[in-house]
C-alpha cells in the first residue's frame, strides 16, 4: 500500500509505539523525521531500520514541550527531506503511578507540558506548513485513559489525553477546508518501556485479565492504525478517535 503523505514527522520515534510507527510507515513509503529527547542510541537504531527499508530518515533531538525545539524539528524536516505532509504526535509521559493527592507539581507540569502543550505546538506548526502547501494528515496518539479516567494511576495523564481528543475533533473541523485531516488513535495497554518508567514493568501482564482480548497490545498494532489513518484509504476520515485497546 502506498501513501501520498510522503514526509512524516514522528515525535518520540526512538522507542515504543513511535519506533514501531516509524518502521511501519517506512514500509509504506514514508520518508521520516524522527524526534526524540534523551535516548539517542534508540533513535539511531530505529533510523537504521527505516533506512534499511529504503527510506530517508532524519533524526532530531527535540523536546516537544519547547517551542524552539519543535520549530527546529520541522525546519530540519523541510531542509533535509522536503515539505512535511504528515505528523504523528506521539511523544508522551505519565510521571509515577499514583493518586493525584500524592503527585508533585513538577510531575503534573511535565505531563501537561509534554502531552498537551507539546501536541499543540506540533499541531500548530503542522497546520501552518500543511496549510501553506495544500494539505496533509495529522495523527495524535491519545489513550483509552481519556475515557476511563485512570483513577489511582494517573488522572492527570488521562486529562491530557481527553484534551488530545478535544484537540483532534476541533482541529479536524478547523483544518478540513485546508485539506488537512486530523485523527487520533487511542491505545489501550501496550507493551512498551512506559510502564517501567512509571514504576510497574509488569503492568501490561497484570492488566491482561481486565482486557476482553485477554492480552496487552503490541506497538505494531498501534502503528498499523496510525498508518491507515495517514494513508489514502482514510481519505474521508477526519475527526475520528480510533480506539485500539483490545476492547478495554
Ligand atoms: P515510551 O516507550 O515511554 O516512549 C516514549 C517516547 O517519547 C520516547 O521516544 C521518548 O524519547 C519520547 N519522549 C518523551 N518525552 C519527550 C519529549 N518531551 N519530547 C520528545 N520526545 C519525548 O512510550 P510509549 O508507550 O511508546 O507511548 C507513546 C505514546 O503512546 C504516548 O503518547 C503515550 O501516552 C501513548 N500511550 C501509550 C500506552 C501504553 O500502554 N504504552 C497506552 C496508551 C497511550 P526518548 O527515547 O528520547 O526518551
Amino acid at each position: 500500500m502506498s501513501s501520498t503523505t510522503s514526509v512524516t514527522v514522528v515525535t518520540g520515534g526512538s522507542r515504543g509505539i513511535g519506533a514501531a510507527t516509524c518502521v511501519r510507515l517506512a514500509a509504506e513509503g514514508h520518508d521520516l523525521v524522527l524526534g526524540y529527547v534523551r535516548d539517542g542510541a534508540a533513535a539511531e537504531e530505529t533510523a537504521r531500520a527505516v533506512r534499511a527499508a529504503g527510506r530517508r530518515c532524519a533524526v532530531v533531538r527535540a523536546d516537544t514541550s519547547v517551542e524552539a525545539d519543535v520549530e527546529r524539528l520541522f525546519d530540519t524536516a523541510e531542509a533535509e527531506l522536503g515539505l512535511v505532509t504528515g505528523l504523528v504526535n506521539n511523544a508522551g509521559v505519565t510521571g509515577p503511578l499514583g493518586r493525584l493527592a500524592d503527585a508533585t507539581t513538577e510531575d503534573l507540569r511535565r505531563v501537561v507540558e509534554v502531552n498537551l502543550l507539546g501536541y499543540l505546538l506540533c499541531c500548530r506548526r503542522a497546520a501552518r506548513d500543511m496549510g501553506a502547501h495544500g494539505g496533509g494528515a495529522i495523527v495524535n496518539i491519545s489513550s483509552a485513559a481519556a475515557t476511563l479516567g485512570s483513577p489511582g494511576d494517573y488522572v492527570h495523564y488521562a486529562a491530557t489525553k481527553a484534551a488530545t481528543d478535544a484537540l483532534t475533533v476541533g482541529l479536524s473541523k478547523e483544518l478540513g477546508p485546508d485539506g488537512i485531516r486530523v485523527n487520533a488513535v487511542a491505545p489501550g495497554i501496550i507493551e512498551t518501556d512506559m510502564h517501567a518508567t512509571m514504576g510497574d514493568p509488569d503492568r501490561p501482564a497484570k492488566a491482561a485479565a481486565t482486557i476482553p482480548l485477554g492480552r496487552p497490545g503490541h506497538p505494531s498494532e498501534i502503528a498499523a492504525a496510525v498508518a491507515w489513518l495517514l494513508s489514502p484509504d482514510a481519505s474521508y476520515t477526519t475527526g475520528t478517535i480510533l480506539r485500539v485497546s483490545g476492547g478495554r
